[in-house]
């Protein structure tokens, strides 16, 4: 079984190949647009995704050393994401596996994030709990199959990424701001500042509040002294970040404990984070957890995701149709 996966769901245009389950190959071309605006532009990154989505796919199939024509099926990123940018990989796919003769399999990109997990050893054992921390989610899901999973909780506001990008921004740090907030902090006072932890019922989160607490901190300091935030930047960063970790690993206890599962896994780009990479690990040892954590590559976003996706639904003849349509905001 040979599969072209391709992603578009946001600024990142991926390929990749999966022959048999094994990842052959992951093309990302990141957007650079995006950096002077300190976010992403929709209208820009589909344009982007246009100039790249060719090139990109050709290396990919390039590489792989497969000819298209022993490809078995096309998958692409169905949803969630920007509009614009889902369209350009549904239609490649739609075109590419008609041209071929060859079927066509729609992926959910969050689901993708989770099945990272299943590119590379040690993989989890089901059931497992996984948080998806994103730029666009923050979500605590229950993993008892492939491709049967559920949401047991979730943000009801800002995603924890959208947390660290915006505080990011209120510093003066470029777009995205997460890795930067992570290499700053790793130098800094973790308890330096106090910053509120919002706790509110149930397994779901809030992030909003402290991204409000953020700029009000910000804005009565540099009052007294105009050089508050180049003067006390690691600290800031290292406090910040404490926080949102203190938020995420309460819920993620919780849950473990409610569900009864040790069996732990984090995904999306937000898990590349360092310090929550080291929380986790010592909550490991502390309350008996296996835990999971993805390679870099594939924390953020990446076709090799969906290529894996991909091959699970191949393997249980879940295909779709020629008519299918992106979807912004697709649940599992
Ligand atoms: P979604 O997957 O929800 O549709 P997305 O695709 O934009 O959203 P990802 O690419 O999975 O999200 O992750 C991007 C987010 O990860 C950004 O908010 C970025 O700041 C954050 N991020 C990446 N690396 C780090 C890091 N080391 N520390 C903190 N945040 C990080
Ligand atoms: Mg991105
Ligand atoms: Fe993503």
């Amino acid at each position: 079984i040979n599969i072209l996966a391709i992603e578009s769901s946001c600024d990142e245009t991926s390929a990749a190949v999966i022959s048999d389950g094994k990842i052959l190959n992951n093309i990302i071309a990141t957007q650079s647009v995006h950096e002077k605006y300190g976010g992403v532009v929709p209208e820009l990154a589909s344009r982007a995704h246009q100039q790249h989505l060719i090139p990109v796919i050709n290396e990919a199939i390039l590489t792989s050393g497969i000819d298209k024509k022993e490809l078995s099926a096309v998958a692409f990123t169905r949803g969630p994401g920007l509009m614009g940018s889902l369209m350009v990989g549904v239609s490649f796919a739609k075109s590419f596996a008609y041209a071929l003769g060859i079927p066509l399999i729609d992926v959910n990109h969050m689901q993708a994030h989770i099945l990272a997990h299943f590119i590379e050893d040690p993989k989890p054992n089901f059931p497992f709990i996984c948080l998806t921390v994103s730029g666009g989610h923050t979500q605590l899901v229950l993993v008892k199959d492939y491709l049967d999973m559920s949401v047991i909780g979730e943000t009801t506001d800002d995603a924890v990424g959208e947390a660290f990008d915006k505080t990011a921004k209120l510093l003066g740090l470029p777009y995205p701001g997460g890795p930067l907030i992570d290499r700053y902090a790793k130098e800094g006072d973790p308890s330096a500042f106090q910053f509120p932890i919002s706790d509110i019922p149930g397994l779901n989160f809030s992030f909003s509040g402290i991204k409000t607490a953020v700029l009000y901190f910000l804005r009565d300091n540099l009052k007294n002294s105009p050089n508050f935030i180049e003067e006390n930047l690691k600290d800031i960063c290292a406090s910040v970040q404490f926080t949102l970790i203190k938020m995420l690993m309460l819920k993620l206890k919780k849950a473990a404990k409610e569900y009864k599962i040790n069996n732990i896994a984090i995904a999306g780009g937000v898990s590349a984070n360092s310090g929550l990479r080291k929380e986790l690990k010592d909550l490991a040892s502390k309350h008996g957890w296996n835990v999971f954590i993805p390679k870099f590559e594939y924390c953020t976003d990446n076709a090799a995701m969906i290529a894996m996706a991909a091959h699970f639904k191949f393997l249980k003849g879940d295909f779709c149709g020629l008519d299918v349509t992106p979807e912004a905001r697709m649940k599992f």
